[in-house]
């Protein structure tokens, strides 16, 4: 499986730059009200789809590029950065980046990043093209737990927790498939 290793964004609400290296194991994100913390979490929500800006806590998408001493910036970029194990993304980098780009007129472009020689790489991905990385990646669907999620994952029973977990981990595609073998 992929793991999380850097996030990069450029003008995405309170961040004009930052780059934050992901560590191996457990990462908590600590900090002062209103410094920021639910953006992070905002900027890959947005990289992984959400395709309504409400969810990120904005009225439209262009409403996530950085505004300050009232203007907007022209664009805005959040880019996550996941290690290429059995080189999963076909190209040839460890360190490989799905980048989404929002447009002043708030539409938005899929990118994949990685370095070669040194240089910077990158290509447009089409809606399809990144559908199917989604996939193929285990990101599809609701791979982040919000904060309201979380206390109904705890309150739910134990058959209803693993159900969701199922749904995580992608074993319930699996089980379907399975019952409909059964069924034929
Ligand atoms: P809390 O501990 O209260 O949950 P937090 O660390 O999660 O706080 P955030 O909600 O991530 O903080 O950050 C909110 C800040 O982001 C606010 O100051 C808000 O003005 C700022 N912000 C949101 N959108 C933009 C934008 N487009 N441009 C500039 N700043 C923005
Ligand atoms: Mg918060």
């Amino acid at each position: 499986m992929v793991t999380l290793e850097k996030i990069e964004l450029k003008n995405f609400k309170s961040f004009k730059k930052l780059s934050l290296d992901i560590p191996k194991g457990f990462t908590a994100i600590v900090g002062p009200n209103g410094s920021g913390k639910s953006n992070i979490v905002d900027a890959i929500l947005f990289v992984l789809g959400k395709t309504s800006a409400k969810k990120l806590r904005a009225n439209r998408f262009k409403e996530l590029i950085t505004y300050h001493n009232g203007k907007r910036e022209e664009y805005s970029e959040v880019c996550l950065y996941f290690s290429n194990d059995n080189n999963i993304f076909n190209v040839n980098a460890d360190s490989v980046g799905i980048l989404r780009r929002i447009k002043k007129s708030g539409e938005t472009d899929y990118f994949l990043v990685w370095k070669e020689n040194d240089k910077e790489k990158r290509k447009k991905l089409s809606k399809y093209e990144i559908i199917d990385l989604f996939r193929k990646l285990g990101l599809l669907g609701d791979t982040v737990i919000s904060q309201g999620d979380l206390l109904k994952i705890i309150n739910i029973s134990p058959i209803e927790r693993r159900k969701i977990i199922d749904e995580i981990s992608g074993i319930a595609e699996f089980d379907e498939k399975k019952k409909k073998a059964e069924e034929e």
